[in-house]
């Protein structure tokens, strides 16, 4: 007998449909009829061939993904891509831009500066990441312009998608919002997400690239970090990661059967904006994030004391609401309520603020 599934509110990994681990549990002795399980299957066979196109179809049509795209399913995590995108795009003597934003872009930045020069093109840093600049200062032709479409530990996104100078292709970590809300691929050079947060287990990096950046990656490094190589052979030079692709295929089914970008977006809208209007009336608790800059993904907020803070975590997950602890680098608490969160889980966390609130406000 399984145990009771409590209410997880963790950064990542995090929570998928039910409905989705009810498949893949049906499945992993036996994809569909074939007698092999989804883990065993090869992946040159046909039936994983098939998952496969399915998985690379749905991302197509949710996303509305142009024809002069590809869709290439790595391994590595998004960290990878800090430095798989300089290797390929950034020679020595370029100069890229990056919009630093929170410590994911900070490693970003760190990863590129082997390769080659980085301007920081705006900065959040002064007062912690806790706002999104409201503009930004490019260098001269930068070779592309990388930025982090949501802050996953501080709590912000970005509106709208940077304008970025003509001609430099714009680069975004979407690890923690991809797939939240309706999509304009053709805006960016590359979008890259690792999977674990919105479209399924860990272990598999979605990476959306525009063919012109995959014909004028660098060709002097390891095969396996140049995009040319995944990108001629569909992410099958190597073994790719079959049970994340599959898992990942049964997320986007969700999401469409949600009624696809559109619909999830209204859903992530609702579910982030009654958290956020019960935090800006609370007289405990605050929001850490000014409204321009809030996160429909990462809902930060604090007490003021950090004590306090403790108490109410501890009492939370007494009440089945667990990892709302908010990230050592912030403190304080924090929600994350990716596509696949229910709810039903924002409903019972408010009901445990207010009681909090009611016992130990002022
Ligand atoms: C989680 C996260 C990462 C790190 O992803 P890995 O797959 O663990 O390498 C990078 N960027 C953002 C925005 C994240 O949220």
């Amino acid at each position: 007998m399984a145990a009771k599934r409590i209410v997880n509110f963790s950064a990542g990994p995090a929570a998928l449909p039910v409905s989705v681990l009810e498949e893949a549990r049906e499945n992993l002795l036996s994809l569909g009829e074939t007698g092999i399980g989804i883990m065993e299957h090869s992946h040159r066979g046909k039936a994983f061939l098939e998952v496969y196109g399915q998985t690379e179809a749905l991302c197509r049509e949710l996303a509305g993904i142009p024809q002069n795209y590809r869709v290439l399913f790595l391994q590595g995590g998004a960290s990878t891509q800090f430095f798989m995108i300089p290797m390929n795009f950034l020679s020595s003597g370029d100069v890229a831009d990056y919009l630093v934003t929170g410590s994911w872009s900070e490693k970003a930045v760190s990863e590129a500066d082997r390769f080659g020069d980085v301007h920081i093109a705006c900065s959040s840093k002064d007062r912690n990441y806790c706002y999104i600049p409201p503009s930004c200062e490019f260098g001269d032709r930068p070779a592309y312009v990388h930025y982090t479409s949501n802050n996953t530990i501080y709590g912000t996104e970005f509106a709208e998608i940077p304008a970025v100078p003509d001609d430099s292709p714009l680069i975004c970590d979407a690890s923690s919002d991809i797939f939240s809300k309706p999509l304009d691929v053709s805006k960016y050079g590359i979008l890259y997400a690792g999977a674990q947060k919105n479209l399924g287990p860990s272990g598999v990096t979605l990476v959306i690239i525009r063919d012109e950046l995959v014909e004028r990656g660098a060709d002097d490094i390891p095969t396996m970090l140049k995009y040319r190589t995944h990108a001629e052979k569909d992410s099958m030079y190597n073994t790719p990661p079959t049970f994340g692709i599959y898992v990942m295929g049964l997320v986007l089914t969700w999401i469409k059967d949600q009624g696809g970008l559109e619909a999830i977006a209204q859903q992530n809208q609702d579910k982030a904006g009654r958290l956020y209007a019960y935090l800006d009336e609370s007289r405990l608790f605050r929001p850490t994030v000014e409204p321009g800059s809030r996160s429909q993904m990462n809902v930060t907020f604090v007490t003021g004391d950090a004590e306090l803070d403790a108490q109410f975590i501890a009492q939370a997950q007494q009440a089945g609401l667990s990892g709302l602890k908010g990230h050592r680098s912030v403190g304080g608490m924090r929600a994350s309520l990716y596509n696949a969160f229910p709810s039903e889980g924002v409903d019972a966390l408010i009901a445990c603020l207010q009681e909090f609130e009611a016992s130990h406000g002022s």
